[in-house]
């Protein structure tokens, strides 16, 4: 069985970008679904994985030694901007075709605009984490954690993004 780590992107005391209305921020609400993805996900062995800095995450990811790796994420930028993205590293070939697979599926879940796959480099946002780890890594952004449209579809779309990580992680852990 493959091993895959999920990310929590932030940290408790550093948690991202954050919903006004409901206050609800990146970390808390991806490490809920994480704990939801690994409830659920029964073809791969999923290890939650915490950041202690970020600059120490590559290196304990790749202690970890995973087959891949998916850093959870949510987007912002001005509370009108919208839609699903999933970020991969530039040369990473089997980073493109993961990112195509768990894009498809966040976008079928949720029915927000498709933004598409976006190749990074280093110097890119994320670009440190994607660049840096063994396994191929990933960054999802779902939704715009800041709009409040895509918030309340997250949550009302909430056990569909929960099933389409799992069957992405899934048909990723097949394809790569
Ligand atoms: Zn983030």
């Amino acid at each position: 069985m493959k091993l895959v780590a999920v990310v929590i992107g932030h940290k408790k005391n550093s948690p991202g970008a954050q919903n006004l209305s409901s206050g609800k921020t990146e970390f808390s609400f991806n490490e809920e679904l994480s704990l939801e993805i690994e409830k659920r996900a029964k073809q791969v062995k999923i290890q939650r994985v915490y950041r202690r800095t970020y600059d120490s995450l590559p290196k304990d990811l790749n202690e970890l030694e995973p087959d891949f790796i998916v850093s959870l994420h949510c987007n912002a930028f001005d509370t009108k901007a919208s839609g699903t993205e999933v970020l991969y590293y530039h040369k990473s070939v089997k980073g493109k075709i993961a990112a195509q697979i768990l894009n498809d599926h966040l976008v079928s879940a949720l029915g927000l605009s498709d933004r598409g796959t976006k190749a990074k480099t280093s110097e890119d946002r994320g670009g440190y984490l994607l660049k840096s780890t063994n396994a191929t890594c990933l960054i999802a952004e779902p939704f715009f954690i800041d709009n409040n449209n895509d918030f309340d579809r997250a949550m009302s779309k909430y056990d569909e993004l929960v099933d389409a990580y799992v069957k992405g992680i899934e048909a990723i852990a097949k394809n790569i």
